[in-house]
């Protein structure tokens, strides 16, 4: 077997738990706006939100503004900065899972490169390393559209990684195991969260309930 020489981590649940910080985000967010004056519960606005989110998906950039408009409010922006204001002091919660940064640590002394590799926009992805203090523990971060086979094979020729000699990390089984696995990464599926039980998840070479047991696992 190759030698193992880099390590690939997806962020979103992988680096620190994103969903739970999402639901509060948007729980403030609906507190916000009720406090200025949206005059309905904040369960009923909450559920709505969480439609208008289903439907424009998580990166549209107004959410606030077609949750309104779902109420017959035109436009008020009073409501909208105010929303905005409290999604984003919300983020000052953002912290990694506690055995996150230590771990990183560690597999770079032990001479692993540890890159980061997500699915999103950007600019949000950094934006979540840089609040989370993890960003300079990567060598380099890799954000696509889409987590296919195709992008998986093209960041191992980037970095003229062979078959054998990447691992790839993650807690989604469907976009971080499967076409990672095609690609030639050894795929640890993290069982945390909505994907902990995928059937998926046991076609990883790894299956580990924690970051900090691969050290462990990658020998
Ligand atoms: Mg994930």
């Amino acid at each position: 077997m190759p030698k193992l020489k880099a390590i690939f981590f997806d962020i979103d649940n992988t680096l620190f738990p994103t969903s739970e910080f999402t639901v509060l985000a948007r729980k403030r967010a609906v507190r916000a706006m009720v406090r200025e004056g949206l005059p309905f519960g904040e369960k009923e606005v909450y559920k709505r939100l969480l439609s208008v989110v289903e439907r424009y998906g998580s990166n549209y950039p107004k959410h606030f503004d077609i949750l309104l408009r779902g109420y017959g409010i035109k436009r008020n922006p009073r409501l909208i900065a105010s929303a905005v204001i409290a999604y984003h002091e919300a983020k000052k919660h953002l912290t990694p899972y506690p055995d996150v940064p230590g771990t990183l640590r560690l597999l770079r002394r032990k001479g692993f490169r540890v890159y980061a590799l997500s699915r999103g926009v950007d600019v949000k992805q950094w934006d979540k390393l840089i609040r989370l203090g993890l960003h300079h523990l990567f060598s380099e971060v890799f954000v696509t559209r889409e987590k296919d086979v195709h992008f998986y094979r093209s960041v191992l020729q980037r970095l003229k990684l062979k078959p054998g000699e990447a691992a790839m990390v993650g807690d989604y089984p469907r976009i971080d195991v499967l076409p990672a696995k095609k690609a030639g990464f050894v795929t640890v599926h993290l069982m945390k969260g909505h994907h902990a039980k995928d059937a998926d998840g046991r076609k990883a070479d790894f299956q580990i309930r924690a970051i900090s047991e691969l050290p462990v696992v990658l020998k």
